[in-house]
């Protein structure tokens, strides 16, 4: 590691291209809508369009691959959340089916939407601490992690 990032008061031993990207800090700063890698940009632009790179450090994010992963970390939370609260309140109350659709639909759909940009911003936090998809500066194909050889080789 070269001495430029270091200050006489954060010397740190060890100091790697894998330890400069603490795997929690980012998810952290995923789930607040702010950049990965400075905190301080935002990361959406939209609802559940990330920028295409951070306003305050530039760091790209148009690379990004967090697909399907964010809604199906959502409907986890959510189904434990909904079918835990359905159950606990079918023992106390006394409701009919049209009881429990009329408050468990609602929370259902308020809850999902209100989790999936935070869940998004972890996950897109989670790819950028790992390098994966293009944020470690390689493409996704196996070759592409090789290190180059000459012609001969
Ligand atoms: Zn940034």
């Amino acid at each position: 590691m070269q001495a430029q990032h270091s200050t006489p008061e954060t010397i740190r031993f060890q100091q790697t291209d894998e330890t400069d990207r603490p795997v929690g800090r980012s998810i952290k700063r995923g789930l607040i809508n702010r950049c990965p890698a400075c905190g301080e940009g935002r990361l959406f632009r939209a609802f559940l369009k990330s920028v295409d790179a951070c306003a305050a450090c530039g760091e790209r994010m148009d690379h990004h691959r967090a697909d399907d992963f964010p809604p199906y970390i959502v409907v986890t939370i959510m189904g434990h959340l909904v079918l835990g609260g359905f159950m606990m309140t079918e023992m106390l109350l006394t409701l009919s089916n049209w009881g429990h659709l009329a408050i468990w639909v609602p929370i259902t759909v308020i809850g999902s939407l209100a989790l999936m940009q935070p869940v998004k911003g972890a996950v897109i936090g989670l790819q950028w601490a790992l390098r994966m998809h293009g944020f470690g500066g390689h493409g996704d194909a196996p070759e592409d992690e090789l290190p180059t050889r000459g012609p001969s080789a």
